[in-house]
């Protein structure tokens, strides 16, 4: 029976439920129904957009109007071989699959996003990085191979040697030149289910960004949390943790350690509250008074350094502890707004940024910062040097002003050198797009996907926003 558009018109949103596009949605099981739902869109003439587990911050996987490919159902690990730590999935396996399979034999994703809920599709399409960029590179380099399948129904393999171009492109290509079908990944061998984290204050931005420079070497992830809230001397405040895997032998219940029974987030908060309810919690306290409560203890300067441990889950997923924890934003949503800068500049482009959100009465209630390496992939979102992700709350009344606002960050972090990231700004336009990839790479991105998809079946509200 051939496929119809019939009763499959629904509305999806991102995952801050800032947007919202109604879409026909399919959702294959088979690499086979994917051909199928680009025959159609072919017919019909819509397009087509893959969509993983929706985590992303934007409008990456909303097609308003056209046919979005729902491949969270395509999701089975396919391989596992615990001598070599390769493993072969198909794209809808999330990270949450994977680390469940791989870690009671000793291993564990090399790179893996601050939610357990993407896919491995979504994360290979964004090229996503981990607390552990600046030295593990993004996902895309830890992939051993991949197949893809084009919108003329062939599927192609690509490694870093064989069909390279595609390759680099694909990942972080944002699902624009084919879909995943199967994802090959080596994963990274650890002695024990637990990290050893040092958690430390640091008074100012300028420290903030000194010490994950200076730190970063001597830790396997590094990570730090910002208070936007808070400007003058203290502006830039925040705590650092810096994370290192356990050397053989250091665990003595290292086989323990690593069973996922020990590596579970407990559902309830204090044994009592469930934490389906703690957003509803969160809520009153994501303004300027309550933020200010909750941080000053945490990055007064007199609060000492200290050193814990920390399972795998508890250290990368911190955010998945509080279920819908981006609801607490209230009914308009949140948008993430992450830039990218060199080491030279940061400090003085996200003093600006920081002073103008304050100045405009626009803060951010949470900021979290990155240290970061450059990597090879086409549509690459890294620098040598840091990132910062800021939340903001949207309401009907501040939309306009903070999308207004977000327009300036981008001048400032164009002026700065700095990149954008795909998977999380939701203003990035087609001229800031083009400051920041670079004429050669948008000709070089358009080249090839002329060669895969000549009908340019693959579109999603992002493709149209940045590269239409
Ligand atoms: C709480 C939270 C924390 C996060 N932390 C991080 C982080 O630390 N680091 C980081 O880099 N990102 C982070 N992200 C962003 C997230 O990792 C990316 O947006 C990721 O792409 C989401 O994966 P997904 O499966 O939900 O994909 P979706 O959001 O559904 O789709 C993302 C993109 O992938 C494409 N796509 C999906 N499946 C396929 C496929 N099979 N073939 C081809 N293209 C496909 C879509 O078309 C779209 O362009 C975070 C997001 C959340 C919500």
């Amino acid at each position: 029976m051939s496929l119809t558009l019939d009763n499959t018109f629904t509305q999806l949103e991102n995952f801050g439920h800032s947007l919202r596009a109604s879409s026909y949605c399919f959702r294959p099981t088979r690499t086979e129904e994917i051909y199928e739902v680009f025959r159609l869109a072919k017919e019909t003439g819509l397009t087509v957009t893959a969509r993983g587990a929706g985590r992303s911050y934007n409008d990456a996987s909303l097609n308003g109007g056209g046919i979005v490919l729902d491949m969270s159902a395509m999701d089975q690990i396919l391989e596992w071989d615990p001598a070599s730590g390769r493993v072969r999935c198909e794209p809808g396996v999330t990270l949450r699959q994977l680390w469940q399979r791989v870690e009671p034999d000793g291993w564990w994703p090399p790179v893996v996003s601050g939610t357990m809920k993407t896919t491995l599709g979504g994360c290979l399409a964004a090229n996503i990085h981990g607390k552990n960029n600046f030295q593990k590179g993004p996902i895309g380099e830890h992939v051993m191979e991949f197949t893809a399948m084009l919108p003329s129904g062939t599927s192609i393999t690509c490694t870093a040697e064989k069909n390279a171009d595609l390759f680099y492109a694909m990942i972080s290509g944002l699902g624009m030149l084919g879909v995943f079908t199967s994802i090959t990944l080596q994963m990274k061998r650890i002695h024990s289910g637990l990290l050893s984290v040092d958690a430390w204050p640091v008074p100012n931005l300028s420290r903030h960004l000194r010490d994950l420079l200076d730190n970063a070497p001597h830790y396997d992830y590094i990570v730090g949390w910002l208070d936007a809230t808070t400007g003058g001397k203290h502006l830039g405040r925040g705590q650092i943790h810096g994370a290192r895997n356990l050397k053989d032998g250091e665990d003595p219940n290292a086989q323990q350690t690593m069973q996922l029974a020990y590596q579970h987030l407990p559902d309830r908060l204090f044994g009592v509250m469930p934490k389906s309810l703690l957003h509803y919690f969160m809520s009153p306290f994501l303004n300027n008074l309550g933020v200010w409560g909750i941080n000053t203890p945490k990055y007064i300067p007199s609060a000492r350094k200290h050193t814990f441990r920390q399972s795998h889950a508890e250290f990368h997923f911190l955010l998945d502890y509080v279920p819908n924890w981006e609801r607490s934003f209230g009914r308009g949503g949140l948008i993430q707004y992450q830039s990218f800068l060199p080491r030279e500049t940061a400090e003085t482009a996200w003093r600006e940024m920081i002073e103008l959100s304050q100045r405009r009465g626009l803060p951010s209630y949470v900021g979290v910062t990155k240290r970061h390496r450059p990597d090879k992939f086409l549509l690459t979102h890294t620098v040598d040097g840091f990132s910062l992700a800021m939340d903001f709350k949207v309401t009907n009344k501040n939309r306009a002003t903070l999308s207004k606002m977000l327009q300036d960050f981008d001048r400032i972090v164009l002026h700065a050198g700095g990149r954008f990231y795909f998977a999380k700004n939701s203003e990035t336009s087609a001229e800031a797009a083009r400051a920041f990839l670079g004429e050669e790479t948008i000709v070089k991105f358009k080249k090839l996907k002329q060669c895969c998809d000549p009908n340019n079946l693959l579109e999603s509200d992002l493709f149209r926003r940045v590269f239409g």
